[in-house]
């Protein structure tokens, strides 16, 4: 028996060593404090979790749910994009439930992709961009994000000649790993190219509602001409502390979210209608849920970046995710100097060489531990690295 040359093509998993160390400190007894996972700790909050205590016990909700997501759903996707990007959306055309952004990210290689065919994915960045495009049997190229460009990508670095060869873009601005942001006029320029060149882009917006200091991040659907190349990826599970519940939605152009759902009417059927009312409720109140997550998340950044500052690491104070994307000393790789910080402070990080090549040279520490906690881990990294 023998699987998939599909499956043997994927890239090895990068972190089985580190994982490994892990595994035997925890086993000696050791108190790891895990700064790797982006998985928000805080709760969903409270009244989202009593909607689904109603949702749960209403029998409508416990039949197969529609393919393309309940109407009310879609519709309140619709009428939270007008409020929050000023972006019109037609429920019924433009907009398609996702059981999690990633669920989508990965089957949309499968819409728009021929075995071969070019996609330009984010380097460093959530690896989902390339093993989705490498699923489907495209050629996935790293489109580097590097520090000297504000972590943007510089499209006049290809020749003309490949970018008018390549199919799909991904990008994902507020940005993992990066945290980095891109102005609307990065947008303005990317839909242009778009045109110009002929290639989709998939913008995925996961961290749009995590900001600081009145940051607002713009959606790529607010540049003119944007449906018409554009495909954009949301998702419950970062703004409203959802991960576990796996809800998200894809919108833009009509003819892409058309493909998206069809992929998906043959694959899976869809999202709990229950989880899709309380996915309803929660577009109607994500200032509400906000509230509860900003303050905490404003405080934690603020505490790792003053830390680490003290200690000479030259860092910005990232405007929005929940990441912070640190420089490594000299003298160090990304690995190994997560490898130092977890044998000598008993912390993890993760290395940023896991996100692709360009990611090597820094490491990422995620916000989404309990407070104390994270106090805990940046007086043991002072204390490791001798400050
Ligand atoms: C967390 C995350 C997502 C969201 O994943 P879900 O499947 O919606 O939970 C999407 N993109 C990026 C870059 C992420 O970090």
């Amino acid at each position: 028996m023998d699987v998939a040359q599909r499956i043997k093509n994927l890239p090895p998993y990068l972190f089985a060593e580190i994982e490994k160390k892990i595994a035997r400190a925890r086993e000696e007894g050791k108190d790891i404090i895990d700064l790797g996972i982006g998985d928000p700790d805080l709760p969903t909050p409270n009244f989202l979790v009593e909607r689904m205590c109603q949702e749960v016990q209403n029998p409508e909700n416990h039949r197969y749910p529609s393919y393309r997501g309940l109407y009310a759903f879609r519709e309140a996707v619709a009428s939270w994009y007008r409020r929050r990007f000023g972006v019109s959306l037609d429920p019924d055309r433009e907009v398609v439930a996702l059981i999690g952004s990633k669920e989508g990210i990965a089957h949309f290689p499968w819409c728009v992709v021929d075995p071969g065919d070019l996609v330009l994915a984010s380097d460093p960045g959530y690896p989902v961009y390339k093993i989705g495009t490498l699923l489907a049997g495209g050629v996935p190229l790293p489109l580097p994000l590097l520090p000297g460009n504000h972590f943007l990508p510089d499209f006049s670095a290809f020749p003309e000649s490949l970018l008018e060869r390549v199919k799909l873009v991904f990008l994902n601005y507020p940005n993992n790993p990066t945290s980095s942001t891109a102005p609307y006029e990065f947008f303005q320029e990317v839909v242009r190219l778009a045109h110009r060149f002929g290639f989709i882009v998939a913008h995925d917006l996961a961290y749009s509602e995590i900001s600081f200091d009145g940051y607002r991040a713009p959606s790529i659907l607010e540049v003119e001409g944007a449906k018409e190349v554009a495909i954009e990826f949301h998702s419950l599970s970062k703004m409203c502390n959802m991960t576990g519940w796996r809800i998200g939605f894809a919108v833009g152009n009509a003819k892409l979210i058309e493909a998206l759902g069809r992929v998906k009417t043959n694959i899976d059927s869809g999202i709990f209608n229950a989880i899709q009312w309380v996915g309803v409720e929660a577009l109607a109140r994500v200032e509400e849920a906000l509230e509860g997550i900003i303050p905490v998340y404003t405080e934690r950044r603020n505490l790792v970046v003053e830390t680490l500052r003290a200690l000479g690491f030259d860092l910005p104070y990232p405007k929005a995710t929940f990441y912070v994307w640190i420089p490594v000393p000299s003298g160090f790789t990304s690995m190994s100097f997560a490898e130092f910080l977890l044998d000598r402070a008993q912390v993890v990080v993760t290395p940023g060489v896991g996100f692709g090549k360009y990611g090597e040279g820094f490491v990422r520490i995620s916000l989404t531990t309990p407070s104390l906690r994270l106090k805990e881990a940046m007086e043991r990294v002072v204390r490791a690295l001798g400050g």
